[in-house]
């Protein structure tokens, strides 16, 4: 092994290496004694160590000024919430990733917090950040992974759904984001290199009444989008409002802008279907989440009525719910949110899902910024992709948490190229809004 391409390696790796070797801070400074043994040192300059030496996780919770606040079936909306999780390596390098509580805006994170230092944390500290499949089988098998490894199939802990796993989500992020930084590239191209250089992004909002909502839409236009999505369901008290408003909606952003309409998962099968009766001629991009999605039946029926894509995942779980709402055709459109399902890790298997189906993927991205950017790496680096969502809600976490600043320029997005995830989350921020018990 020789020195000639020691200058590929990022200056944080080189500076690293370079102080170990002089000041004997590490055991890899030992070569810098007598018996320099040049052999090692080169094995250490290419593949230095990495060990983790904690995770801790912090409640955010950020209220949301009454004039921004806004109502949904989920009530008034007064504050954002987001469980941060922290990441710390031996080399100095720190990743951060997101977990939810909650798929909307508002959570009790404290569980999640609990989580990540009591029953994750144990399994992560000292080990290399690097072998993120490792780690993540790890958190999900438990103490059950050596025989998980050895027979090729999963045997997850109880908690192979729910906190547990977007606990892991938050760490899976956090090690994508410290691999990322490690090798001075960004997330997307660990994921193969991004698919495009730039990809829409709609506006995610609309709950304005039938009076309301196409000014409110029109706001988001006057902005640059050229897709927007408004909330429907049981918040508009019957289907013929909810329909009201889709048609009000279309009638003033005319035939050239994407319309989607969101029911939360509100709806009956027997009123989804009246919906989709009602707003047949609004060229409807998609329908989300039009029942509850425990209801696969339902959500099947209703796919297979309606003429319009159907789109759902953001409260799903691994890529097993997944695999399940395919196998039971009830989805066109995948929205894996990366900080429930189970991470970047976990997306990339969903995102592999849907490119052998012949889905569309079009990530769950109404979060912090850490969520937001998780699922933008992964939607770049996806041939499935086609389109993100940013949310025009009151959202604290997106736009104030994180020193970078997401640019939406006519409605595009271009690809990330910071290493890592490229978010970092201002300090004082953090210690302004953390809940700390
Ligand atoms: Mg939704």
């Amino acid at each position: 092994m020789e020195f000639t391409n020691v200058n590929q390696l990022p200056r944080s790796t080189l500076r690293t290496l370079w102080t170990r070797f002089a000041f004997g801070a590490r055991p890899g400074a030992r070569l810098g004694a007598a018996g320099l043994n040049r052999r090692k040192f080169v094995v250490a300059l290419y593949f230095p160590s990495m060990r983790i030496t904690d995770v801790d996780a912090v409640w955010l919770h950020c209220p949301i000024p009454p004039e921004q606040q806004h109502v949904s079936d989920f009530g008034r909306i007064t504050s954002f919430d987001m469980t941060l999780v922290t990441l710390a390596t031996d080399t100095g390098l720190t990743g951060y990733g997101e977990a939810k509580a909650g798929v909307g805006s508002a959570a009790v994170c404290a569980s999640l917090v609990t989580c990540v230092r009591e029953e994750l944390r144990p399994l992560l500290v000292g080990q290399d950040p690097r072998e993120i499949t490792r780690l993540w089988e790890r958190m999900y098998n438990g103490p059950r992974d050596h025989y998980a490894l050895a027979r090729g199939r999963a045997f997850p802990i109880l908690g192979r759904r729910g906190l547990t796993v977007a606990a892991i989500s938050g760490v899976d992020m956090a090690l994508w984001d410290v691999l990322g930084k490690s090798l001075g590239c960004p997330v997307v191209q660990l994921l193969g290199g991004a698919c495009r250089q730039a990809m829409p992004a709609y506006a995610s909002g609309g709950w304005a009444d039938e009076a309301g909502i196409g000014q409110q839409l029109l706001g988001y236009v006057d902005k640059g989008f050229r897709a927007v999505k408004m909330r429907v369901g049981v918040m508009d008290g019957h289907v013929d409002a909810s329909v009201a408003r889709v048609r009000a909606a279309r009638r003033a952003l005319g035939p050239q802008i994407k319309l989607m309409a969101d029911a939360h998962g509100t709806y009956s099968a027997a009123e989804a279907r009246r919906f989709c009766d009602g707003v047949a001629d609004c060229d409807l991009f998609w329908f989300e989440e039009p029942v509850n999605p425990d209801n696969r039946d339902a959500a099947a029926e209703v796919r297979a009525y309606a003429t319009m894509p159907i789109a759902a995942g953001e409260s799903e779980f691994t890529r097993f719910d997944f695999r399940d709402l395919i196998q039971h055709r009830a989805v066109d459109v995948l929205q894996p949110d990366l900080a429930i399902c189970g991470g970047i890790t976990e997306g990339r298997r969903i995102a592999a899902l849907a490119e052998a189906h012949q889905l569309a993927l079009a990530p769950h991205l109404w979060g912090s910024a850490l969520s937001f950017a998780a699922g933008l790496h992964l939607a770049f680096a996806s041939p499935s992709a086609i389109i993100l969502e940013y949310s025009l809600g009151a959202n604290p976490l997106l736009r104030e948490l994180p020193e970078e600043q997401v640019e939406v320029r006519d409605g595009m997005i271009a690809a990330p190229v910071k290493p890592g995830l490229g978010v970092t989350p201002r300090s004082e921020f953090v210690e302004r809004y953390a809940v700390r018990r």
